[in-house]
């Protein structure tokens, strides 16, 4: 499974660094989330995440 995040879309909200923290990464000043750990086999916070994410920019390709 690849996570992929539209970081043009992705408004910083951190919702999904705060649902599932080993994955997601809010870094640096840009207020955008980065992918951690982009190889997840079982990680089922990323669907958690990829619900709430209110612009809907997280994908994954399997
Ligand atoms: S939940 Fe969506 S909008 Fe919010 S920080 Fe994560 S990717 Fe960005």
């Amino acid at each position: 499974m690849k996570i992929k995040i539209d970081q043009e879309g992705c408004i910083g909200c951190g919702s999904c660094q705060a649902i599932c923290p080993d994955v997601f990464e809010m870094k640096g000043d840009d207020n955008k989330v980065y992918v951690k750990e982009n190889e997840v086999d079982k990680a089922e916070c990323v669907q958690e995440a990829i619900d709430i994410c209110p612009v809907q920019v997280i994908k994954v390709e399997k």
